[in-house]
Order: structure tokens, then C-alpha cells, then sequence
């Protein structure tokens, strides 16, 4: 056996050194013109961020030569290279396309950005050329276009000869009975489709549109400002600046595309008047004299299924609380928050105590903060920080060499206050919405946690809704809950809220055929149409594409669904705008019978080629009028137009860590992701490949427009019935869950604390705005922070999230998250206070951003160096006697297990049985997955499960649920006559070994003996027997603790998933990589040095 790779001597290893997703504290302000692409600022991120700010942690700066190792291709995501700038505005006065019966077909001015091949652009520059035309105005359901010509059939597709007129013509196709077929050429040639009425879209200057219904009313009612304006503020501000940064003008009466989407959420800085909002619908349920009912306190987010809303406490109710004092004394006597867990404060030596993994689940540490204070904080599934006690300096950071940052999961499903209310009470200076840990100096002021500046509490904020009493404004909700919702009022407005829009874009390539998946998919949407989360407005489209574009026509009265083709990949256009998105209710038929039809159109298609790149320009241009989601299927390498791409994995090479192309090929997917982004929309992609598909090329779309990737390899519907299983059950959570739209968010922290950079799938506007098209509840976000000015005389810090989103109901809506935690001056306090779960998921974040800007090497070393640094530190600072053997605080005690774990993660490891798609897809996880989801796919959970037993089970509405103890993950814990499931967030493995009992394969599993388990096992019956019942209770319960079902597999010794199973088993030796005693051992020996 080849010995394993000892990790790299530190000195070789920079520290991680995050730069992707990074914005630092540049840029300009978005305004909806040219935006500072801050991403693309690594110098400015590395020199103002990472680097300056923890000298002493990461003492080793990137090379000069490695901020930009990629150059030689499109100057891509790494984020390489300073002061690069969105160059072009993503809004212009040109006019959309007219309606297509008026002479020559118009066509979309194509955005250059969209086209690199027409306009090679420089590196440093992003966004040439002219864009699409803003989001003016609403369209909704134009009236028809008068009698069709053109009938959807129920055959094959139409054959449309390649190259014909492919340069000059579109060729508008109706498919089916030639006779029928209709062929349009452009331009020149009237078309035969029927006048519509009115131009498509909106045209600048032209009145609004009617309000959409269920929309808020286009105008609101004068505004009162309490204070004068700040004289800087141009006049626009004055009217209208709103708090998320969003600007409505009320001048005129409608809503109208301000480009100020700079102060999202607020801004920092942006000092505005509080507005006294008069808009009828803000307080359609909330007088400005709080009627008596109903409360403007409800709870009225459903318990959503499968999350328990036991596991989220909130206080929902009144209150006998008086304010904590905030100011002195809130800190106990040292430590004493950690003397309930005396353990707490011991001192491990792990080369002694191996087995430190808690047979329960890891809890996250309790901030170290008066009972008071901390029985108000946000809970730490939403708002966790890597250091709950937060070192007062720099300097002191530095010593620890541990990494300070934080990691959300803001849109969570759970159940939480929301107030409606005419007064959303901010921080005049730093605009903190008011929270718990803010200070009243009296009934009539209260002082910001955040920038220290005291504001007036507004007369309506003294009454108390839940308590009906005048005079207890620390009572109100929002000071007493952590998490909390508001209705946000009118001026929180950009436009009126968008629609829910679903646009569906599929490969119909014969590849994609081949693999089945369109059937599940239309089943799935199908099975789901009526649980999408809408309204009477909900918009649903379809695209699907191979070597040309076809659209689908589901206008209301049509007897069936038309498809027009576009044969002009090379400057796509949209033929029939107007009818190509429609409302879902008013088409429902056409679209189930689209659905319906869809599978059988392509069976005998013989089209290899894939132009996804053209199909994304064509699904970007049918939805920037109003933003909303695109769900983009794809089963192959795109082949065809922009953003075709190239095979580039070299199967021999896979061991290489550095040589593997983890960088885009081109930065065609980044751009319109961008331009997605500026027009509200994201891209989930969904790739079912077997091939090399590039996904950290195709990743981009959805990275940068804040949608999901999903990963389906090998998918088959009859080769790979797990697959197909996944697939369904992930698109009805996929379809079915909670959605925000044209949603920002914003992290402030205490004055003195900055935030440097942010991982996870956005795009950051502004300084510290995060553009979210979409933002759904199953992703997670993190940041990292430094502190820039001592904290000496600061107790306690907060940290505030405010996420601005457009609901599926169509209502804005602000979600703040509020966590406060102690400010420590001793190394040895910082140390007790560390969260090694945060630490662990923020060092994998900054892992990816340097595997992608350096090589995965450099990641692991940095990964491994994070331990040796802080371990060395406590060492040398902390411990007073220097004892043999690997010191570490109890905090810490599973902190090399967790980096070793990671080094042994897909994303990170070494070794030949990663596929490089498969690496990508596990890095875009680590990003953008919530901390608890990382870690169980990390470090998986191991339980005996042969032997069930009632003793300590969980009782859950007269459920008993058996509670095994968490085992090591070692084979050393397994045996051949156990069964035992191992639970890795997304997958549920039960490993059955030869001589399992008998009563085990009978009772639970259903088989007579064990050579009867099936190879292929993913259900286990629900039988009569006590053991079937607890085994069912468990997984159930597993299961109903995360959003997305997991598969559950059965394995035999000699199935294929075998090999998943022991790679988890992360504290064992493989060929490539250490065990975890030899792993201690050398960190032994690196810190002891
Ligand atoms: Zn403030």
C-alpha cells in the first residue's frame, strides 16, 4: 500500500486566502448603470480584506503572480484582477422589441456581454455594449393576438434543414403536420401571426400599465418626515430613499425603476428620514392607531412540514421581561456562562482521549452572556459566528489565529413573528432595524447596538399591540424577538412586487432524451403545478432547446400549446413575447397539456448538439421584464454558440492536485448570470450527465444569480433508479418550498467589526449588498470579518441580517435576524468561547475560494495550517505548563477530526475517484449550503441500528423515536453481525454486514436471509414488528429534520455504494490519505515544534 501523503510542511502553505464571492469594501453603488464589479476586485479584496487584516493569522500573502494564475483564459470568477468594472449600464432607454406583425421582425439588441465571439472584450471589463431595457413596467396578460394558425401537434418535432438561412433568417416552425408548418422569414416578411394590440413591452415614456393585481396600489400617500433631510442627498433621495435602499418616486404616482438599488436595505450611511407611511395598503391591517384588532403581531407563517418548529423557539407571546441592562455587568464573573459545563474548561490531550465525538449531537457553544440577554438571541441554526466570545482587538484575533466570521441560513423554513406595522423603526445613522439588544435610555429614546447613536422612539412604536398598553415600547416585538418579519411599507419598493415567474428551460437533445429525464421532470411539475408557490399572478413559461430554440406559445383560448422554433442561434430572438409567459391559472390547461406532450415531441430526435449557451439568451430576454426563476435542464457539454465549451478533464490527471480545472473556461455563464442579476432573475441549473459536462463553467450561472445547482451523474430512468428517485423527491421540495424574489441582503456588524468578504451564490452590489434574484430556504451564507478598531470599551457586539424579499403573495417583506455576543480581552476566552463547527464551515468556504484562485493543494495545506496556527497558539499562550502530548481546549477538542474530515471530502481530496464535475458540484455545496447540512456531509453521522431500543428514545407526539449513540467514523466500529446507518446529510447509507442477526434481516429489512437483499434497496418495509416500527420512527425522524428527503441505501458488502460507505469513514487510513491518530501526530509534531 502506497503511503500516504504526509500534508505539505506549512511553510509551503499560505493561508486561506478568500477571494471568490469576496467583495471587498469597494465599489460603487449600484444603480442599476455600470456596477463596480466587485467581484472581480481580488487585489482590493486581498490587500483591504484578508491579508491586512490578519497578518499575523495568514502571514503569508498569495504571490503576486497567483492572484491572477488564470489569465491566459477570460480573466474569470477567481476574481483576479484589480479595479476591473462593469462597464456597461445594465439599463438603457432602448426600447424592446415591437410587436412582431409591424414590418420587419424586430429583433432584441443583443448585448455584446452576451456575445464575446461578435466583441471580444478586454479582460479588464465586463458588459460592454447595449442591455436589455429595464423593468419599466408590468405586462401581464395582453389581450389575444386573435385566431392562430399555427396548432401545437402531438408528433415528432418538425425537421428544420441546419443551415438554412441561419445567418440571415429566423424561421418561425410550427412543428407538426407540414401542412400546418408555418415558415416565417425576417426580416422583410410580414409574419402571419395576428396583430397584438399592444407592443409587448413596456416603452419608456409611456404611462404605466395598470397595477398588477394583487399588487400594491402604484402610488402612496405623502410621506412625513420627522426630520429634515440630509442636504446631501440628492433631491430624488428626498422622497423617496427607502430603507433597503430601494427608491420609489411617488411624484407622479407610479412606481417608477429608480436607480438606486445602492443603499439596499438601508445603507449604511444613507441617513433618511423616517417616514410616517400612509399607505393605505401598509396599514390595511394596522391603523397608525393600532386598532384593537386584529394585533399587527401574528404568526403567520405556517409550520412548514418536516421542520419541527419545536427545534426554533421563539417567544410568541407577552412577556413579564424587563429590559436587561445592557451596559455594564452583563458579563458575569469569568466564565461563568461556561459553569454549567465545567468540562467545558478542561484541557484534552487528544493523542490520550481519541474518542472526543459526543454521542448526541455536537451543540453549538452558548454564548457566554446573561441569561436575560441570551435567552433573547438569535438561534444558532440562523445566526452563528465562529467566536462566541469576540476578541476586543485585532491583535488579539491575530493570536488566535483562528478565523472570526459568520454563517447565516436567513431564509430558513420556520415560524416567526411577523408585525405589520406603519413604523418599521430604524437607526437613523447606520440603519439598524431595532432588536433586543438595542438600549432604552427611557421610554422616549432608545440608543443603536450597533453605531451607539440615540434615536427617538416614535409615538406609535410606544404602544404595545400584544400587551395593548401604552408606554412599553422595550415590549414591542421587535424587541423582543431576535428573528423577526415585517411588512415592509411602499417605500421599501423598487416596482411593485414582481410576480411570481417559473421559467422552465430543457435539454431536448437527443443525449437528453436518451437519459429519460424529461418524463420525470413533466411529471414532476405536473404532480406539483398547484403547490407552486404563487398567486393569481403566477407566470410559467417554457423553453426547450438542442441545436435550435423552441418556444412555446400557451396563450389563453388556444385549443393547444404552439411551438415556434428559432433556428438563429447566433442572435436569438423572441418571437411572440407576450404569449410565451403566462399566467399560470389562465393557461393551466395548455400548460398540463404541454407537460403532457413534452416527453413524446423528441423520442426520435437525432440532434446531438446542445446550443444551452443561445437558449440561456433566450430564456434571460423572455424574463428580464420581470425577474423570477429559470430552472434550466442540461445533460451535456453545450456544443453549440456561445458558451459552447470544450472537454478539458483528463481522467489520468485527477490525482494532480494542482493541475485540474476548477476556473470557467470562459466567463460567457458569469456575464449573463450578471445580467440576470440585474434584472431579477436566477438560474438553478440542473445537469443529469454521465460526461464531463464542465459544470465550473456552467456553475456560474447560478452562482452569480443566486440560484442552486443540482448534480444528477449518470442519471438513467432505467439504468440508475436511484437517480431518478433523488430527482423526484428533490424537485417537489425544489418546486414546492418557500421562494423570495428580487430579494437583497444586508449584514451590519457593531461599529469597530468589518466585514471583508462573503461566500456563498450572489452577486454583492454595493459595498456590502448582496443581490439575491431568488433566495430560497435551503441556502446558507457565511461571511468573514476582521476587527478594525479595538473594542476595549465595548461589552457586547451584535450582528444584524435584514433580507428584503418579494414573497410568492406578492408582498415585500424585511426578515432580520438579530445575534449579540460578549466582546473578551484574554486569549484564554476566546479560546473556550470557539464554535468548531462555524470554524470548520467557514475554513471550508475560504478552501474553495483557494483551490479556485491557488490549487487545492494550497487548500489542504492551508486547511491543515489553521489547526497546527491555533494549536500552536493556545500552546504557546495559553497553557502555562508545556505537557507532553496535543493540547487542545475542550472547544476545539474535534477540530482536527472536522479539518481532517475535509481534507477527505470531495472537494478536497486527493486521489483519483473524484470526477471533476463531481469535485465542482461538492465545492458549489460547501458554498452554499447551510453550516448544519456541511457538516453532516462532512462528517457523517454513524449509528448501530441492528439493536434498536426504546431506552432514551425522544418522545414526539406519542412517537417513540430511538436515540443510538453517534459512533466513531471507523471500521474498527462496525461488525460483520451489525447493521449500521450512517447519515450524510443527503444520503442515507445502512451498511448490513454478512452475519447480521437474523431477527434484524426478517423483522426490518424483510428478507429471509442475507444473500435475499436486493443489490439495488432504497425502501424498507413498513412491517408489524416492534423493530420495523423503531427503525421506521428513526429514519422518519431523521429525515424530517432537513428539507430534502434523503435516499435511504441498503448495502451489502459487495454492492457498489460499498465504497461511498467506507470513504465516509473519515478516522481510517486510505491509499491517498492519513488516518486520524496519524493525522494527530503530525499535528503534534508541527506544533510542538
Ligand atoms: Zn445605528
Amino acid at each position: 500500500m502506497a503511503q500516504p501523503r504526509i500534508p505539505a510542511a506549512r511553510s509551503a502553505a499560505a493561508g486561506l486566502q478568500a477571494q471568490n464571492g469576496a467583495a471587498s469594501a469597494s465599489g460603487s453603488p449600484y444603480t442599476n448603470g455600470p456596477v463596480q464589479n466587485t467581484l472581480m476586485s481580488s487585489q482590493v479584496s486581498s490587500s483591504q480584506g484578508y491579508d491586512s487584516q490578519l497578518p499575523g493569522s495568514y502571514p503569508r500573502p498569495m504571490p503576486a503572480k497567483t492572484l491572477n494564475p488564470f489569465s491566459a483564459q477570460s480573466n474569470y470568477g477567481g476574481s483576479q484582477g484589480p479595479g476591473q468594472t462593469l462597464t456597461s449600464p445594465l439599463v438603457t432607454s432602448s426600447p424592446l422589441p415591437p410587436s412582431l406583425h409591424s414590418g420587419p421582425v424586430p429583433r432584441m439588441p443583443l448585448s455584446t456581454s452576451q456575445n464575446p465571439a461578435a466583441a471580444p472584450m478586454p479582460s479588464g471589463s465586463f458588459l460592454p455594449g447595449t442591455n436589455p431595457p429595464p423593468p419599466l413596467s408590468w405586462q401581464y396578460n395582453y389581450p389575444s393576438t386573435g385566431p392562430q394558425t399555427n396548432h401545437f401537434p402531438h408528433v415528432a418535432q418538425p425537421t428544420i434543414p441546419e443551415n438554412t438561412n441561419l445567418t440571415t433568417d429566423h424561421q418561425y416552425v410550427s412543428s407538426g403536420d407540414p401542412a400546418l408548418q408555418t415558415s416565417f422569414k425576417k426580416p422583410g416578411s410580414a409574419l402571419p401571426l395576428q396583430n397584438p394590440p399592444l407592443p409587448p413591452t413596456f416603452q419608456p415614456g409611456a404611462p404605466p400599465g395598470p397595477p398588477p393585481a394583487g399588487g400594491p396600489p402604484p402610488s402612496r400617500g405623502p410621506m412625513l418626515q420627522k426630520t429634515p433631510p440630509r442636504a446631501a442627498l440628492p433631491p430624488s433621495l428626498n422622497s423617496a430613499v427607502n430603507q433597503e435602499g430601494i427608491t420609489s418616486n411617488a411624484n407622479n404616482g407610479s412606481m417608477v425603476a429608480h436607480s438606486t438599488y445602492d443603499e439596499i436595505e438601508g445603507g449604511g450611511f444613507l441617513a433618511t428620514p423616517q417616514h410616517v407611511n400612509q399607505n393605505p395598503r401598509t396599514s390595511r391591517s394596522v391603523g397608525s392607531a393600532y386598532p384593537s384588532l386584529p394585533p399587527g403581531y401574528q404568526n403567520s407563517a405556517p409550520p412548514v412540514a418536516g421542520m419541527p418548529p419545536s427545534s426554533l423557539n421563539y417567544p410568541s407571546g407577552p412577556q413579564a421581561f424587563t429590559q436587561t441592562p445592557l451596559g455594564a455587568n452583563h458579563l458575569t464573573a469569568s466564565m461563568s456562562g461556561l459553569s454549567l459545563h465545567p468540562e467545558g474548561l478542561r484541557v484534552v490531550n487528544l493523542l490520550q482521549e481519541r474518542n472526543m465525538l459526543p454521542s448526541t449531537p455536537l451543540q453549538p457553544p452558548v454564548p457566554n452572556l446573561l441569561e436575560d440577554i441570551q435567552k433573547l438571541n438569535c438561534n444558532p441554526e440562523l445566526f452563528r459566528c465562529t467566536l462566541t466570545s469576540v476578541p476586543q482587538s485585532q491583535a488579539l484575533l491575530n493570536k488566535a489565529k483562528l478565523p472570526l466570521g459568520l454563517l447565516l441560513h436567513p431564509f430558513k423554513d420556520l415560524v416567526l413573528p411577523v408585525v405589520t406595522s406603519s413604523t418599521i423603526v430604524r437607526c437613523r445613522s447606520c440603519r439598524t432595524y431595532i432588536n433586543p439588544f438595542v438600549s432604552f435610555l427611557d421610554q422616549r429614546r432608545w440608543k443603536c447596538n450597533l453605531c451607539y447613536r440615540v434615536n427617538d422612539v416614535p409615538e406609535e412604536f410606544m404602544y404595545n399591540p400584544l400587551t395593548r398598553v401604552y408606554g412599553e415600547p422595550h415590549k414591542r416585538p421587535e424587541v423582543q424577538n431576535a428573528t423577526i418579519e415585517f411588512m415592509a411599507p411602499s417605500e421599501y419598493m423598487l416596482r411593485p412586487p414582481q410576480p411570481p415567474v417559473y421559467l422552465f428551460v430543457f435539454d431536448v437533445s437527443h443525449n437528453a432524451i436518451e437519459t429519460g429525464y424529461l418524463n420525470s421532470v413533466c411529471q414532476s411539475l405536473l404532480d406539483n403545478l398547484d403547490l407552486l408557490p404563487g398567486n393569481t399572478r403566477t407566470k410559467i413559461g417554457f423553453i426547450t432547446f438542442d441545436s435550435t430554440i423552441h418556444f412555446y406559445s400557451l396563450q389563453e383560448g388556444l385549443s393547444q400549446p404552439q411551438m415556434l422554433i428559432v433556428s438563429d442561434i447566433d442572435d436569438v430572438f423572441i418571437p411572440m413575447p407576450e404569449n410565451l409567459l403566462v399566467n399560470l391559472n389562465e393557461s393551466k390547461e395548455l400548460v398540463q397539456d404541454l407537460l403532457k406532450t413534452l416527453p413524446q415531441m423528441f423520442t426520435k430526435t437525432l440532434e446531438t448538439q446542445s446550443a444551452l449557451g443561445p437558449a440561456l439568451q433566450a430564456a434571460f430576454k423572455l424574463i428580464s421584464p420581470t425577474g423570477g426563476r429559470m430552472s434550466v435542464f442540461q445533460t451535456q457539454l453545450p456544443t453549440l454558440g456561445v458558451g459552447a465549451l470544450k472537454p478539458r478533464e483528463e481522467p489520468n490527471q485527477r490525482s494532480s492536485a494542482k493541475e485540474i480545472h476548477l476556473t470557467p473556461s470562459t466567463d460567457f455563464y458569469k456575464k449573463l448570470a450578471l445580467d440576470c442579476s440585474g434584472q431579477q432573475a436566477a438560474v438553478d441549473l440542473f445537469l443529469l450527465s454521465g460526461q464531463y459536462s464542465d459544470l465550473a463553467s456552467l456553475g456560474c450561472i447560478s452562482r452569480y444569480s443566486a440560484g442552486s445547482v443540482y448534480y444528477y451523474p449518470s442519471y438513467h430512468h432505467q439504468h440508475n433508479p436511484v437517480q431518478v428517485q433523488k430527482l423526484q423527491k428533490e424537485l417537489h421540495r425544489y418546486l414546492t418550498r418557500k421562494i423570495g424574489f428580487e430579494a437583497v441582503m444586508r449584514i451590519r456588524c457593531t461599529k469597530g467589526l468589518s466585514i471583508h468578504t462573503f461566500h456563498g451564490n450572489f452577486f454583492v452590489r454595493s459595498t456590502d449588498l448582496l443581490s439575491l434574484p431568488n433566495v430560497n430556504p435551503d441556502a446558507g451564507y457565511a461571511v468573514q470579518m476582521s476587527v478594525e478598531e479595538s473594542l476595549t470599551d465595548t461589552q457586547l457586539v451584535s450582528f444584524q441580517s435584514a433580507l428584503l424579499y418579494t414573497s410568492s403573495k406578492g408582498e415585500r417583506r424585511i426578515r432580520v435576524h438579530t445575534l449579540c455576543l460578549p466582546v473578551v480581552s484574554t486569549l484564554n476566552e476566546v479560546f473556550l468561547g470557539a464554535d468548531v463547527q462555524a470554524i470548520s464551515g467557514l475554513l471550508a468556504n475560504m478552501a474553495v475560494d483557494r483551490s479556485v484562485t491557488a490549487s487545492l493543494s494550497d487548500a489542504r495545506d492551508a486547511l491543515v495550517n489553521a489547526v497546527i496556527d491555533s494549536l500552536s497558539a493556545y500552546r504557546a499562550s495559553v497553557l502555562s505548563s508545556q505537557q507532553p502530548g496535543l493540547m487542545v481546549p475542550f472547544s476545539l477538542r474535534l477540530f482536527p477530526l472536522f479539518v481532517l474530515a475535509l481534507l477527505k471530502q470531495k472537494s478536497f481530496q486527493t486521489g483519483t475517484n473524484v470526477r471533476l464535475d463531481e469535485r465542482i458540484f461538492a465545492m458549489c455545496q460547501v458554498k452554499n449550503q447551510p453550516l448544519v447540512h456541511l457538516m453532516l456531509t462532512t462528517h457523517p453521522s454513524l449509528y448501530r441500528v441492528d439493536n434498536l431500543s426504546d431506552e432514551g428514545a425522544l418522545n414526539i407526539n406519542d412517537r417513540t423515536i430511538p436515540q443510538p449513540p453517534i459512533l466513531q467514523l471507523s471500521v474498527e466500529k462496525l461488525s460483520r453481525d451489525g447493521a449500521f446507518l450512517m447519515d450524510a446529510g443527503a444520503v442515507l447509507m445502512l451498511w448490513v454486514g454478512r452475519n447480521c442477526s437474523q431477527n434484524f434481516l426478517s423483522q426490518v429489512l424483510g428478507v429471509q436471509n442475507y444473500a435475499s437483499i436486493p443489490q439495488t434497496m432504497t425502501d424498507l418495509p413498513e412491517l408489524d414488528t416492534p423493530e420495523s416500527a423503531r427503525m421506521i420512527a428513526f429514519i422518519s425522524w431523521l429525515r424530517e429534520q432537513r428539507p430534502f428527503f434523503p435516499i435511504l441505501y441498503v448495502i451489502r458488502e459487495e454492492s457498489l455504494m460499498k465504497a461511498a460507505f467506507l470513504q465516509n469513514l473519515v478516522e481510517d487510513r486510505t491509499e491517498s490519505a492519513l488516518s486520524y491518530y496519524e493525522f494527530l501526530l503530525h499535528i503534534q509534531q508541527q506544533v510542538n515544534k
